[in-house]
Formats: structure tokens, C-alpha cells, sequence
């Protein structure tokens, strides 16, 4: 009994030692000061009142999605109970602290998912195919960037052409870009699925956020995960920005997530796959479907892309 109490006694002043000291190096290498810290429960919020680009990180232990600034963000390892993972402080670092040198005039390969041959996912009613929508958007991302002074291609031009996703990354290796931008569309069983993500790839070492997705690599997108890790959180937080009403009901945020799809995996360039909304989602379909909200969709991809570099 005595051990026990003295083990029992042992194990409390290390969880309070711990707690007090928790999420210290987090903190110092985001900048945030050690007053700032506010760990309740599993709850954690750092939170700064300084000049920083970003102002609130919330996460839980033991969990990987995480609030930077209220937009969803998925950590590459779940939170650990001292501290994020090295890779996560890592990442957050480079990718949202530290300061990037704009560029006054971009290089933009945006990229319509699917077309020809492949057509996507389908509508509810069969009618409606996913490569129909990304192209009608991608062409006002390219149309709205042009009109901006930027330069912006399209990795295919109209609904007839086929691309291969290695035709896809191979011009993205030839047009020397700054950045490589799909848009698709998600599609699920269960009707009530909805809402925005936006894809990079994992950290090196990292699982995906979809099932069995195991770590891979390294990929020649690893090189380019800051840039690609900002780019996906200013599209992100654009889609859903509350502080311009859009003109339809406000989307559901999935969060910036992680897979290893091919066109991340093997474009050197940073690269991110946005997935505007679910096809059997009766609230995304009219939005994605609808001319007006396509532009508005456009403009936020866009005002993403000029806010990250
Ligand atoms: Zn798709």
C-alpha cells in the first residue's frame, strides 16, 4: 500500500511538472510566450496577442485536427501529450511564420480535375459529371488571375481532351510554376457528406488523413511542403472566410488535409488539390453547380493563392 501511494504520489507531481511544462518548445518555436499557453483537459490553445501571422493554434492530445485561426487543419501526427511532433512544429514554422518573399507576378498552373474520357464523379442524378465543374471553375481561376497581371495555364483546355495525371505534372515540370492547383469535386454514400478540403501531402514519414494511408516517400513534393502547407491553408481559409457573406448558404470546413495523390506526390512545385464541395450533397451541389457562386469560388481560390506567395 505504502508503494503504491508513494508511486500514486510520484505519478501526480510528474503530471503536474508535466503539465506545467507542456508545449513549452511548441510555443517558443511559433513565437508564442509561455503565459499564452492554456492547457484544460486534453484542450490545448496557444494563443498569441503579438504581431503574428498566425494569432490561435487549438488542438487536442492525442488527436491530429487542430483550429489555426478557426480554419480546419489536420496536424501530421496527433498531438502528443508534452508537445506537436517535431514535423508539425517544423511545418507550421516554415509554412506560416515565416515571412515569404511575394512575388509581383505568379506562375499559375491551374488544373481542371478529370476530362475526355474520365468524367468524374456524378451528380445524384447521373446527369451532371465532376469534370464539368472543375473546368467551369478553373477557367475563372485562370480568367480572374490573368485579369490580375498573373500568368495562369490550364492543364487541359476544354471537356473533350484526356489527360494522364503524369501529363498533368510533367507540364507542371515544364512551365517552371509557383504553384500547381487542382480543383475536383467529392462525392460520398451518405447523402448529408458535405463541405470544403484542400489536400497536401503528408510531412515525410507522415500517414495520410484518408484510411490506410500509409507514409511514403520520399516524393519530390516532400521538397516543396512549406509552400504547398501554406498555399493549402490561405485557399482554405478563403473559401470559408465568414467576414465576406458569400453569396450561398456558408460552406462546411473539412479542413486542410493530407493524401498522396499523384499530382502532390509528383509536381515540382508547391501543389494543392481542392475538393469544392460533394456532388451528393444537395446543399454543395447547388452551390458548385450554380454560375454566380463558381465566380465567388473562383475569386476565394485566387485571393488564396496571391495571400500565400
Ligand atoms: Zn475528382
Amino acid at each position: 500500500m505504502k508503494t503504491f501511494l508513494s508511486c500514486f504520489g510520484l505519478a501526480m507531481l510528474f503530471a503536474l511538472a508535466g503539465c506545467n511544462s507542456a508545449y513549452r518548445t511548441t510555443a517558443r518555436e511559433l513565437g508564442i510566450y509561455d503565459a499564452d499557453r492554456i492547457i484544460e483537459g486534453h484542450e490545448v490553445t496557444l494563443k498569441t496577442s503579438r504581431k503574428l501571422p498566425i494569432q490561435t493554434l487549438q488542438f487536442t492530445i492525442g488527436q491530429r485536427p487542430a483550429l489555426i485561426d478557426g480554419v480546419s487543419y489536420y496536424l501530421n501526427k496527433p498531438a502528443g501529450y508534452r508537445d506537436l511532433s517535431s514535423e508539425d512544429i517544423q511545418m507550421l514554422r516554415k509554412a506560416l511564420l515565416t515571412p515569404v518573399h511575394k512575388k509581383a507576378k505568379l506562375n499559375i498552373l491551374v488544373d481542371p480535375g478529370h476530362g475526355g474520357s474520365d468524367s468524374g464523379c456524378r451528380s445524384a442524378s447521373g446527369t451532371v459529371h465532376e469534370q464539368v465543374i472543375t473546368l467551369a471553375i478553373a477557367r475563372e481561376v485562370q480568367a480572374q488571375l490573368k485579369a490580375m497581371g498573373h500568368h495562369a495555364n490550364l492543364t487541359r483546355p476544354d471537356e473533350k481532351t484526356t489527360r494522364t495525371l503524369d501529363e498533368r505534372t510533367l507540364l507542371g515540370a515544364s512551365l517552371g510554376i509557383d504553384a500547381f492547383v487542382s480543383i475536383h469535386v467529392n462525392a460520398s454514400a451518405n447523402p448529408e457528406a458535405k463541405g470544403v478540403e484542400t489536400y497536401t501531402l503528408p510531412a515525410f514519414g507522415c500517414e495520410g488523413t484518408l484510411p490506410n494511408s500509409p507514409p511514403r516517400g520520399p516524393l519530390v513534393g516532400h521538397a516543396y511542403l512549406p509552400p504547398s502547407t501554406r498555399l493549402a491553408y490561405y485557399v482554405q481559409k478563403a473559401l470559408l472566410d465568414t467576414t465576406q457573406p458569400p453569396p450561398y448558404p456558408q460552406p462546411a470546413d473539412r479542413g486542410v488535409r493530407h493524401a498522396h495523390f499523384k499530382v502532390l506526390r509528383d509536381t515540382p512545385a508547391p501543389s494543392i488539390l481542392i475538393e469544392i464541395g460533394f456532388m451528393t450533397n444537395a446543399e454543395d451541389f447547388a452551390r458548385i453547380t450554380d454560375a454566380t457562386a463558381q465566380k465567388e469560388i473562383a475569386r476565394r481560390i485566387v485571393q488564396g493563392i496571391v495571400r500565400a506567395f
